[in-house]
């Protein structure tokens, strides 16, 4: 598309920067990838293997956390894995999908940049036509509220993330020219995956446009896309329809879903056990009731009570009370494991039965069809003063990312980083100028300590307001 003249905005940086084929590291899941790019460190190193995880999974700094020790403002805007969010000084982070509430730090971002709040969302999505709205969505609305918070908050170095291309490239695989439509394929989406491309493009001059002479510019995809061998079905779960149904509120009961994607997965937070009890059995039991027609079960389920956390762990090596601290904490973590041949048949028979009664098939589920999946190449641009101008393609990793960010933030490149600091990328002018300086890990600034997990309430003012409502005691 970039040779065909339709991407003139990637051109443009490639005609006076860089690109390059980037390789990911396995396994090829978003968070784990975008936890190798902000720490340069591989998975084994930084803890980070799957969905479930929080901030507090990492287990190596970050470079953000880095920067912003080091006293630059930083910003990140829909980036994975940052929730809860860090309090960065000076910096704002609005943290991805994978949130489990709504904290941005500071606490008043939205009102500061005059904008309602807004961050790419996942949960709760449905049809088709809901999942192309919502990645329409973030083409549209992104750059302007990117562009805003770098002019309000002038942070030093940021990161925005898009997700419209891996959502649109899992569905849509087969609208690239010369792909094979599956039966049944939706004649209104002919054309949508190149289409939203183009649209990414335009965003990326958007926001390339806000920037000044001195800034850099790095874009790069924690992964690549490919057609899938054969056409993969997944089912999304509507999982505020399910909850509200069965008599449970995710906030008074405690309980926070996991996934509702390929499964349902809820964790029920610490707490009263009684009360908990009663919400897991509610769950658990309205789950029993929905069948496929003619009667078959359409979830199996899977319960796991998980023990309580000892509060003393004196006497314990640091790094073990630590990971004790950091692990999940639940009162249990609940499972419904779709049985596809039950979901097969409620969607040809166009209804699930829910306690004997009929409901429509789509109120509870949404099929979605998969023709695409991650290749692990991906792509990568980078312009900006100090980047050379080389033509043709080079070939780095998603780990040369974190030192080449440490050099262009004017910032010692810290020895545990895993990738190559690439000075090929760089001017030689620029590089004589600014010779690239390294630190022992071990002396890099870092923020101070935090005190570790303390389960959805982070500070004292959060707290005092739910416990005003009546949410916690
Ligand atoms: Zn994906």
């Amino acid at each position: 598309m970039i040779e065909a003249g339709q991407l003139p905005h990637l051109r443009a940086l490639q005609e006076r920067g860089v690109s390059a084929d980037l390789a990911s590291v396995a396994p090829v899941l978003s968070p784990v990838v975008w936890t190798s790019i902000a720490t340069g460190r591989r998975p084994e190193a930084h803890g980070v293997r799957f969905f479930y995880a929080d901030r507090y999974s990492i287990r190596v700094p970050t470079l953000w956390d880095r920067f912003a020790a080091s006293g630059l403002r930083v910003g990140l805007y829909d980036y994975l894995v940052t929730w809860p969010p860090h309090h960065l000084p000076n910096g704002f982070v609005v943290p991805g999908w994978l949130r489990r509430d709504d904290s941005v730090w500071p606490p008043d971002l939205f009102q500061r940049i005059r904008l309602p709040r807004y961050a790419y969302s996942v949960s709760n999505l449905g049809s088709p036509e809901e999942i192309v709205a919502n990645i329409q969505r973030e083409v549209r609305e992104k750059p302007r509220y990117w562009n805003r918070l770098w002019k309000e908050l002038r942070p030093e170095v940021g990161a925005v993330t898009f997700y419209a291309l891996d959502q649109m490239g899992h569905r849509f695989w087969y609208t690239v020219p010369g792909g094979s439509p599956p039966p049944g394929a939706d004649p209104r989406f002919t054309g949508i995956l190149p289409r939203t491309v183009r649209e990414v493009d335009r965003a990326v001059g958007e926001i390339v446009a806000s920037l000044g002479p001195a800034d850099h510019v790095l874009i790069a995809s924690d992964h690549g896309f490919r057609a899938s061998a054969r056409v993969n079905r997944r089912w999304g779960i509507r999982q505020d329809w399910l909850l509200a149904t069965a008599g449970l509120d995710p906030r008074r009961d405690g309980l926070e879903v996991l996934s509702s994607f390929m499964n349902l997965t809820v964790r029920l937070t610490p707490g009263d056990a009684p009360a908990k009890e009663e919400a897991l059995q509610k769950l658990a039991g309205f789950v029993a009731k929905i069948r496929a027609p003619g009667g078959s079960p359409a979830f199996d389920p899977i319960t796991v009570h998980v023990p309580e956390r000892p509060t003393d762990t004196k006497g314990y090596p640091d790094w073990f009370a630590q990971s004790l601290r950091e692990t999940l904490p639940a009162y249990a973590v609940y499972a419904a494991l779709v049985r596809p041949e039950a979901f097969e048949r409620a969607l040809r028979e166009g209804y699930f039965l829910v306690d004997g009664k009929r409901v429509p098939a789509g109120t509870l589920a949404a099929e979605h069809d998969f023709t695409g999946e991650h290749d692990p190449v991906g792509i990568f641009f980078a312009a900006g003063p100090a980047i050379r101008h080389r033509p043709g393609r080079l070939r780095l990793s998603v780990l040369d990312i974190a030192p080449l960010m440490a050099y262009l933030a004017g910032q010692p490149i810290p020895d545990d980083l895993e990738g190559q600091f690439q000075r090929a990328l760089i001017d030689p002018g620029y590089l004589d100028r600014h010779p690239p300086r390294t630190i022992p890990a071990a002396r890099a600034p870092r923020l101070p300590a935090e005190k570790g997990r303390t389960d959805n309430a982070e500070d004292e003012e959060t707290k005092r307001r739910l416990r005003a409502l009546g949410y916690i005691q």
